[in-house]
C-alpha cells in the first residue's frame, strides 16, 4: 500500500526556495500571470501549480497564512481550502477526466512535505495503471504536458467556476 502514498511525497521543488525564504509565501504576494503558477486567489487561500508535477494537473490550496499545522489556522481558512479543494475535484475532473484523484496533506518532513513550515493541500489526478509521472516520461504513453497549457486551462476553469 506503501505506493499509494508517493504523491504525497513528491517534494515541491524550486530554484526560488532557496536561502530560507518560503516558496508559497513568495507566490502568494507574486504578481498574477503565469510565472507565479497561481491559478486562483480566493479571500484566505490560492491555488497554485506544482512546479514539478506528479501528474498533469498537480495543483495544491495553499492558505496565505504562512503556518507549519492546520491546529493554527483559524476555521474560516480551513473551510475555504477544502471548499477551493472540491472545485479543483471538479475542475480536474472536468479536463482531464482521470479515474480518481489523491487530495491530501503532508505535514511535517517526516511526512514528505517539500516545504514543511507552510502547509499546502495537494490535489492530482490519478489514472489506473499510471507509475510516477517522471519515472514514466520517456517510457509509456504518459507526457508531461506544458506548465503553461495546464495554467491556462485551470486558470480559466477557476475563473469561469
Ligand atoms: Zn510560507
Amino acid at each position: 500500500m506503501d505506493h499509494l502514498w508517493t504523491p504525497w511525497r513528491y517534494p515541491y521543488v524550486t530554484t526560488s526556495g532557496q536561502g530560507g525564504e518560503c516558496v508559497f509565501c513568495a507566490a502568494a504576494q507574486a504578481p498574477c500571470g503565469r510565472d507565479s503558477l497561481v491559478v486562483h486567489r480566493a479571500a484566505r487561500n490560492f491555488v497554485i501549480l506544482n512546479r514539478f508535477p506528479y501528474t498533469n494537473g498537480h495543483l495544491m490550496v495553499v492558505p496565505y497564512e504562512h503556518s507549519a499545522s492546520l491546529c493554527e489556522l483559524p476555521d474560516e481558512t480551513l473551510v475555504e481550502m477544502i471548499r477551493l479543494a472540491r472545485d479543483a475535484e471538479k475542475h480536474l475532473r472536468e479536463i482531464y477526466r482521470p479515474d480518481g484523484l489523491n487530495l491530501g496533506l503532508n505535514l511535517g518532513r517526516g511526512a514528505g512535505a517539500g516545504v514543511a513550515g507552510h502547509v499546502h493541500l495537494h490535489a492530482l489526478p490519478r489514472w489506473t495503471g499510471d507509475v510516477g509521472f517522471m519515472t514514466a516520461v520517456g517510457e509509456t504513453r504518459v507526457l508531461p504536458e506544458d506548465l503553461e497549457v495546464t495554467w491556462e486551462k485551470l486558470s480559466r476553469a477557476f475563473q469561469s467556476a
